[in-house]
């Protein structure tokens, strides 16, 4: 029996085929309507349906190169199942550079939205019903926030021997970060409904980072194998497994002032380690950041200028910290222009 035409936003894709369709989400002042871009590839036989989805952060562009390499890699066809790939989900923060939507509203905090809230809370309620709820699995693609910066991490709510634990392990990224549920997310969102989620956080807002696009483009891959959607040797060049990291926090700024880091991204650090000195331009006072616990800096500032209490580095605690240093070391080993990143 032959399979089923997909059915999105109105538009139909037969079987063996591929359609980009524009969703209409909203008009500007203007008049001129604003699209939501949409390609749904349609495998011939059956399988999952995989929403892999971008700058739902508008500033957080590397995931919008990860899905344009995925679309155009070879390794997708053929598909066991439907991809639907969305570049952009935050079209409006995209085009003018920034997280927020126009009425400073985070898109990933409006889930599951309605049709009668805010213009955040009616663009969630709509690609949730036109998109979101088609899925039955997601992986969503972040960055660090502006001038902020993230070693390449996996962020899910693990259940041991869950679909959501095997996706997280397959990925390969050299830490996944055991996270708690965001209210308003589209992580939240989706594992309360039961449909297994991955974040994939790498690199900065507002850049290309290589070593963050391409293992999120394997990443993909690795998982769309795990779940049946592509043939292949899944332990082919898989990477080192990821340790899984329990918990994590930042180390702040202790005064106002210009910062000097002392650790890379990706560095393991103990207790009470430097990490970095924050001066005033006089270098009068000088203030050391300090870490709060042993760990390994999957997170930092790149820019040098910081007021009391600002978020610099964010370290994570795990149980096996060898291992979770060599995990990344041998990330960092493949991927070298992390290590020459600052
Ligand atoms: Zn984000």
């Amino acid at each position: 029996m032959a399979r089923a035409p997909f059915e999105i936003a109105g538009t139909r894709v037969a079987p063996g085929s591929r359609a980009q369709i524009d969703v209409p989400v909203a008009k500007l002042y203007t008049h001129a309507p604003l699209h939501i871009p949409v390609e749904v590839v349609h495998g011939r036989q059956s399988g999952p349906v995989m929403l892999v989805c971008g700058a739902i952060h508008g500033d957080e562009i590397n995931g919008v190169e990860i899905v344009r390499r995925l679309l155009r890699s070879k390794a997708i066809r053929p598909l066991r199942g439907t991809l639907i790939a969305v570049p952009i989900v935050n079209v409006f923060g995209f085009v003018q550079h920034t997280r927020y939507l126009p009425d400073r509203r985070d898109l990933n905090r409006c889930f599951p939205g309605t049709e009668e809230g805010s213009l955040g809370s009616r663009i969630a309620a709509l690609f949730r019903e036109q998109i979101v709820d088609l899925a039955t699995h997601i992986i969503d693609l972040h960055t660090g926030a502006i001038h902020r910066t993230n070693l390449p991490q996996i962020r899910a709510q693990l259940v041991p021997d869950s679909e959501t634990d095997a996706m997280a392990s397959a990925f390969g990224a050299p830490v996944i970060l055991n996270a708690e549920l965001r209210e308003g997310s589209i992580r939240h969102y989706a594992q309360n409904r039961g449909v297994p989620v991955l974040t994939y956080e790498a690199g900065e807002a507002l850049r290309f980072d290589e070593w963050a696009i391409g293992p999120g483009v394997r990443g993909i891959l690795r998982v769309m194998r795990r779940i049946g959607m592509l043939s292949g040797d899944q332990r082919r060049r898989a990477p080192r497994a990821a340790e899984v990291a329990n918990g994590s926090s930042w180390a702040r700024a202790p005064i106002d002032g210009i910062l000097r880091p002392k650790v890379r991204l990706g560095a393991r650090v103990a207790k009470g380690e430097i990490l970095g000195v924050v001066a005033d331009p006089f270098g009068n006072a000088e203030g050391e950041v300090r870490a709060n616990a042993d760990g390994i800096v999957i997170g930092m500032s790149n820019l040098p200028l910081a007021n009391e209490g600002e978020a610099l580095f964010h370290v994570a605690r795990f149980e096996a910290i060898e291992e979770a240093e060599n995990a990344v070391e041998s990330f960092q080993s493949d991927y070298p222009a992390n290590a020459t990143n600052h």
